[in-house]
């Protein structure tokens, strides 16, 4: 790999791994770039009065990271709303929750048409462009517009609903339209990959052409590559880490407060797409079908708030402390809680351990484009005694994860049921489901995925 790459996302993190860097998005670029190296072009993540026209390069290591601030202007319509209040919700099928407006789409239009200005003054002419997920889906237009001829490649993170939900978006044509200008689309899974493609050929008149490794498309008077290629995490990384944090004070602290009992463990942002609610259900209603797991087993919820700015994190932030208080008012004892239910982040190496001491791993979204926590629940478990993954079919990580206890989040009853199985189930099956998914998790790793999509995107 001899060309520099310019990874390109909403917002650029923050370097140091002991800070909790909340989101799948940024743990798995900078585990990529800290080992190829190259440059990290975002948002600094501040929102200033009039922002600076030049941008802030800080270097650490072979990483430069290159930054620029946002106007609240730009932050309220391209952030909060645009992106987070209707592609999101569009993108994870919660046609019911977008709000569409189409001021809120030229301010997304107008970040883009900014970033890409801001980020020609950084460019050499034979850099890779890598542009990551939703909120940057013109970008590439916009650097065409610009005269920019590099290789540009785009990575979705999250999934890419059907035809017929896009179709819902009033701009979806024009919007489509702006994958044309990559050179490579990339896809968690091949789900996502058909829907596109079904997309352009039903409303574009696409010509496809399926070669090895992805389909070469012809529409909109452009040619582009679509492929599926599905994200890993570090995996020997996290195994390492939760090894060793085993005797950290804060997993010491953890078990000693279970006295013996069992733990249940789920780790997500709080967001609507996580399917926090039917969770809880499920957990209470294993409580009231099994009643032996009464004052033996709890249920750890991580669920640090995120996207303050939008209507919908607020609702189903209520919602939960609702539940939780309902729950635990009705079954807690005077020496157990059955829901631990926290509101806040924590450091990935604690987390880790978190997950290590954990029976079963909950990871049960509505929708969930890969699902990095369940990846990591796996890679951290102890190989002579390891837990149970149960996993939402409607993750991406189900699809290359057969081996997990795969449910449907929606059933509460079944479930309920499924989490007493994982609880119930013999050594020697936890073993050889843990044997299998860890084979895949450690031949698909995020540097696997890193080499391969620019591998990709230089042959495009
Ligand atoms: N994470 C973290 N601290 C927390 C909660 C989550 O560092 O308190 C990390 C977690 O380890 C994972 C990422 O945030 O790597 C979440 O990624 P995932 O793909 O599961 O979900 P997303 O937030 O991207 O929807």
């Amino acid at each position: 790999m001899t060309n520099r790459i310019v990874v390109v996302s909403n917002r650029v993190a923050p370097v140091n791994e002991g800070k909790a860097a909340a989101g799948g998005l940024a743990v798995a670029v900078l585990a990529a770039l800290r080992r190829s190296g190259g440059v990290w072009f975002g948002w600094s993540g501040e929102v200033v009065a009039v922002p600076d026209e030049t941008i802030r390069i800080t270097e650490s290591g072979r990483l430069s990271r290159a930054t620029l601030d946002l106007s609240e202007r730009d932050y309220e319509e391209y952030y909060n709303r645009f992106a987070n209040a209707t592609l999101w919700p569009l993108f994870h099928y919660r046609v019911d929750l977008v709000n569409f407006d189409r001021r809120t789409y030229a301010g997304y239009r107008r970040v883009n048409a900014d970033f890409a200005r801001k980020l020609t003054g950084v460019l050499r002419p034979d850099d890779l462009i890598w542009v990551h997920d939703y909120h940057l889906i013109p970008l590439g237009e916009e650097l065409r517009r610009l005269g920019v001829r590099n290789r540009i490649g785009f990575f979705l993170h999250t999934p890419l609903p059907p035809r017929e939900l896009l179709a819902t978006l009033p701009v979806h044509g024009e919007l489509m339209r702006c994958f044309s200008f990559f050179d490579l689309v990339g896809f968690q899974t091949e789900t996502d990959r058909g829907h596109l493609l079904d997309y352009l050929v039903r409303e574009a008149d696409a010509r496809v052409e399926e070669r090895e490794g992805g389909a070469a498309v012809r529409a909109f008077r452009r040619t582009f590559r679509v492929e599926a290629h599905p994200i890993g995490i570090d995996t020997r990384h996290v195994e390492r880490s939760a090894a060793r944090t085993e005797n950290s004070r804060e997993v010491e602290r953890l078990q000693a407060s279970l006295g013996g009992r069992r733990l249940i463990i789920g780790v997500d942002r709080l967001d609507y797409t996580k399917g926090l609610p039917q969770r809880f259900e499920a957990f209470a209603h294993l409580l009231r079908a099994y009643p032996r797991n009464l004052n033996r087993v709890s249920l750890m919820q991580i669920a640090p708030p995120t996207r303050g700015g939008v209507p919908e994190y607020t609702e189903i932030r209520r919602t939960l402390e609702e539940l939780a208080g309902h729950v635990n008012g009705a079954l807690a004892d005077f020496d157990w809680v059955p829901i631990r239910y926290l509101n806040k982040s924590f450091s990935r190496r604690t987390l880790f351990g978190f997950l290590r001491l954990a029976q079963v791993g909950l990871v049960t979204p509505l929708r969930d484009g890969m699902n990095l926590v369940a990846m990591e629940y796996l890679a951290a478990q102890r190989p002579e005694d390891p837990g149970v993954l149960m996993l939402s079919r409607f993750a991406g990580a189900t699809q290359s994860l057969p081996d997990a206890l795969i449910v449907n989040p929606y059933d509460v009853e079944g479930v309920a049921k499924a989490i007493q199985a994982a609880l119930t189930m013999p050594l020697e099956e936890r073993r050889e489901r843990w044997r299998e998914s860890m084979h895949v998790l450690r031949s698909n790793s995020v540097e696997v995925w890193h080499r391969r999509f620019v591998t990709r995107l230089s042959e495009a």
